[in-house]
């Protein structure tokens, strides 16, 4: 009956961007929703913060690795708490418990890891070893760096993978174990298909430093991706903490779409070796361009989360990226689009919609609402659209019956009904307003809780209780290109 959900934790080499915060505001809805149904919840997320890459980066701004991802992990949980998100924990790698429990989940794999000499292509921007189909059909150079693979042969620590594709495919066609979108699933069964090979889950520490130790060999680390993974387990204190057996399998998990072979393949090959079971549901998010255009750092278009919410507040981020950006898809922030989302859809249809009716209630009524009404709409396409991840379409039903709510004061027009003297008849529109509203309210809960709490404080208590300033005021200027800092 518990509920865990995590985001995966992004890697502490450079700066939170809003592709991040998609993947954040994602796992709060439904975290969110969990909570709101009643379910106990653990809302998990954090930094990934061993490897090369990172220990580089340290050295390049001479500071030892610690203090470089004690300042990174610090600007992630900033962006957390701008964005309103209910994470519960926040697991760090570097975190001595998740290094301790590292080496246990190690030490419970035992059976499945064998030593061999590694001799494979690397990318060192990913810091991933890949397989030769793989850069032969990347044409040997990878596509995320532009740079060639590099031949690499050491010795290493292996994971018998192969062994488990059979029952990762199964679990996956069997949906047992859940992948959303369709398409991502699909991708993933055309790669195990093909057949799994054993994975190289370590380095000689000559190499990379800065990592978890091999329990019992002083000469080599974790592999940063392979230690990474066992962060969902290590938050729940695996493998005698309460938690874990209360919590354990996640419910959910949420990533992008770069590292579904970690999560679809890898880990679930960890999860059968450790003898536990799997997730109930993976989904896949995609990922967010701006203005038309992949983000990147060479192209410059790199938007940090701050940006985006100091234009309208947090709640309209939150909105645009849970609506505008498909859940199903890559998707595409431009300021021009938040900017008509913000005026159109938060200021016009919802924000005016509350003002109107509080404003109604408090002039012809005294602010007394009365009797309000149960509500009667039906939510059960919003509930299954929230049950599949479908954040967008979910939104689309909330905005349905706000537009359902004008039309009907359009038609009812209560000015008019005020000024035929009809008291019954409006106190009953006037009710029906509120009521909707309030279901607004609750449906909004999850996606945009300050809005939410905000229209529950004016209407609930049957008296209008007027709120400090208007829910999104209208923005005066369409500003459509980029705001200089
Ligand atoms: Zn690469």
């Amino acid at each position: 009956m518990n509920y865990f959900i995590t985001t995966s934790i992004p890697y502490v080499n450079g700066d939170p961007h809003i592709g991040h915060a998609l993947e954040f505001v994602m796992s709060d809805v439904l975290a969110r929703a969990a909570r709101q149904r009643g379910t106990p919840t653990i809302f998990s997320t954090g930094t990934d913060e061993h490897g090369s890459k990172v220990a580089e980066k340290a050295a390049e701004l001479k500071v030892e690795p610690k203090a470089f991802t004690d300042q990174v992990s610090a600007k992630f949980k900033e962006v957390l708490s701008l964005l309103n998100i209910s994470n519960d924990r926040f697991i760090r790698t570097t975190d001595p418990a998740h290094e301790q429990r590292a080496q246990i989940i190690w030490k419970n794999l035992s059976a499945d890891i064998y030593k061999g000499k590694y001799s494979g292509l690397y990318c060192t921007g990913c810091e991933a070893f890949v397989t030769e189909a793989v850069a032969k059909e990347n044409k040997g150079v990878c596509p995320h760096h532009n740079q060639p693979y590099q031949k690499i042969e050491e010795e290493n620590y292996f994971f018998k993978l192969s062994k488990y594709a059979p029952q990762i495919q199964q679990a996956i066609e069997t949906d047992s174990f859940k992948i959303y979108p369709d398409t991502r699933k699909h991708e993933i069964l055309q790669v195990i298909k093909k057949g799994l090979e054993d994975i190289s889950i370590s380095r000689p520490k000559q190499s990379i430093s800065w990592g978890i130790p091999v329990p019992g060999d002083e000469t080599q680390v974790m592999y940063v991706w392979f230690e990474a993974l066992m962060n969902y387990l290590t938050v729940l204190g695996y493998p005698e903490n309460k938690d874990f057996k209360d919590y354990w399998p996640a419910n959910v998990q949420v990533i992008g779409k770069d590292i579904l072979r970690f999560h679809a393949a890898i880990w679930p090959g960890m999860l059968l070796a450790l003898k536990l079971p799997l997730p109930e549901l993976l989904f896949v998010h995609g990922f967010v361009n701006v203005e038309g255009k992949k983000m990147s750092k060479s192209l410059g278009n790199v938007i940090a989360p701050a940006e985006v919410a100091k234009r309208y507040g947090t709640d309209a981020f939150r909105y645009y990226f849970l609506r505008h950006i498909p859940s199903y898809n890559d998707g595409d922030f431009s300021w021009k689009k938040l900017d008509a989302a913000y005026n159109n859809e938060l200021a016009d249809e919802l924000g005016n919609t509350v003002q109107r009716t509080a404003a109604m209630v408090t002039q012809y009524q005294n602010g007394i609402i009365g009797e309000i009404p149960p509500p009667e709409h039906d939510v059960s396409s919003y509930q299954e659209a929230l049950a599949v991840c479908h954040f967008d379409k979910a939104l689309d039903e909330v905005w349905q019956q706000i537009r359902g709510l004008n039309q009907y004061i359009d038609e009812q027009k209560p000015w008019l009904v005020a000024k035929s003297h009809d008291e019954e008849h409006l106190k009953e529109v006037l009710a029906y307003q509120v009521s909707s509203l309030l279901e607004i309210g609750e449906l909004l809960e999850p996606f945009l809780p300050d809005t939410a709490s905000k229209i529950k404080a004016i209407f609930s208590t049957g008296v209008i209780r007027p709120t400090k300033g208007t829910l999104f005021p209208k923005a005066q200027t369409q500003k459509a290109s980029r705001p200089s800092a």
